[in-house]
Order: C-alpha cells, then sequence, then structure tokens
C-alpha cells in the first residue's frame, strides 16, 4: 500500500502525517506496519534541493526538476526504499510525490519537463490532498523560521488551482483521490484521514 499526501505549503500534510503516525503506533495491532517518508529526501540530493529552495540559493527551475527526479529516484528504488518496503506488506505515506513535481515544477518550467522526468515511476493508491485556501495557508506559515521562494501567495493561489486540475487526471490512470479539508482543526482533519485510510486497508 503506498499513500502520498499532497497540498500548498501551509496546508499541513506534515502536522497530518506526524498524527497519522502516533495513530498507527497507538492503534497497532492488527494494522500492517508503517512507514512515513517524505520529499524532497533527507538524502544528499534532498539537502541540495532544499538548498536550491532558498532564495539565496536558489538553482534553475530545470535544475531542481531534475534534482527532484533523481531524489525520488532513490527514494523509490533504494535499499530499504519505498518500493521494497511495499513489496513486504508496509504501509508507506510520503510527504509529497510526484504531483508536488507535476504542480510545482510545472508552474517553474512548463509542463513537459515535468511529466517527462515523471513519467516511469509508480504511480501511488491513493492521494490525499489536503485542500486549503491559500490566504488561510499563508496565516498558518507566519511563524516559521523562513520562507522558500515557492511560499508566496501568488505562487500558493496558481499550486491549488493546478492541483485542482491534475488530480482527475490522476484518477482516470486509477489513483484514488481523497480531498480533505484542512481548514478544520489537526484533530478533525486526522479524523477525516484516517477514515478514509480505513476504506482502502483491509483491516
Ligand atoms: O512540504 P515542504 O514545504 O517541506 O516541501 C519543501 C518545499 O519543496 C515545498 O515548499 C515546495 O516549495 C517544494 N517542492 C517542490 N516540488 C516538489 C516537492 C516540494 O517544489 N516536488
Ligand atoms: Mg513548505
Amino acid at each position: 500500500n503506498f499513500a502520498v499526501f499532497e497540498g500548498g505549503d501551509g496546508s499541513g500534510t506534515t502536522t497530518q502525517l506526524k498524527l497519522l503516525k502516533e495513530h498507527f503506533s497507538l492503534a497497532g495491532k492488527g494494522l500492517p506496519s508503517f512507514y512515513d517518508t517524505f520529499e524532497p529526501t533527507d538524502s544528499p540530493i534532498g539537502r541540495i534541493i532544499r538548498s536550491g529552495l532558498k532564495h539565496e540559493t536558489a538553482l534553475k527551475p530545470e535544475t531542481i526538476a531534475c534534482l527532484f527526479a533523481a531524489d525520488r529516484s532513490e527514494h523509490l528504488y533504494e535499499k530499504n526504499g519505498i518500493i521494497e518496503r511495499c513489496a513486504r506488506g508496509e504501509l508507506v505515506v510520503s510527504d509529497r510525490y510526484i504531483p508536488s513535481s507535476l504542480v510545482y515544477q510545472g508552474i517553474t518550467c512548463g509542463e513537459e519537463l515535468p511529466s517527462y522526468l515523471n513519467k516511469d515511476f509508480p504511480c501511488p493508491e491513493v492521494i490525499f490532498f489536503f485542500d486549503l485556501d491559500p490566504e488561510t495557508a499563508q496565516k498558518r506559515m507566519e511563524t516559521r523560521a523562513s520562507k522558500d521562494i515557492f511560499e508566496e501567495l501568488e505562487f500558493q493561489i496558481r499550486v491549488r488551482s493546478l492541483y485542482k486540475a491534475m488530480l482527475p487526471r490522476f484518477r482516470d490512470q486509477g489513483v484514488r483521490i481523497e480531498i480533505i479539508d484542512a481548514s478544520k482543526s489537526p484533530g478533525e482533519v486526522a479524523a477525516l484521514v484516517w477514515r478514509a485510510l480505513q476504506k482502502m486497508l483491509i483491516f
């Protein structure tokens, strides 16, 4: 089983993955073994990406797009990577995956390059889209230390609309899409996620 959390910046994907992990460790028995992960990863490539997304050290959009594909390839196929874990029957949930690249790099590079770079990577079984209006998301991010180059309101408005345009294409390929109202409290959102996840898991 492979699920991914997607949404604009400040939509709560990281918080929710943490809550889901807690839920799994508390609920324990009878559940598949749970593995949470994220992109950009904490590999050397992921670290280059994070620095390439800062204003002072920003890299060219095409460079970023290629680095994300390289990072994802390792993330999937390395030893103990996503593919191996899914094959062992673990439930893998990633904070961001292909849809983020199609959206963020789609905005900065155009549609063609990111879709080419991602065409051979496997689709997840389910995409959770944390839907939140960008103004609210910006307010939630006010307390964060520093913004990356994409965490501006105008950009985030485009992010949200591109997600909405793109998700039906995944649905057409057989990916289950769960749209989560991310404006609710963290606990309420976590309950929505849990309910949706139960539908896809046999337990
Ligand atoms: O989710 P988080 O904010 O930690 O992700 C780091 C940043 O990387 C995002 O804010 C987004 O700007 C960027 N990103 C991207 N393309 C991806 C994944 C993330 O541009 N494929
Ligand atoms: Mg962010």
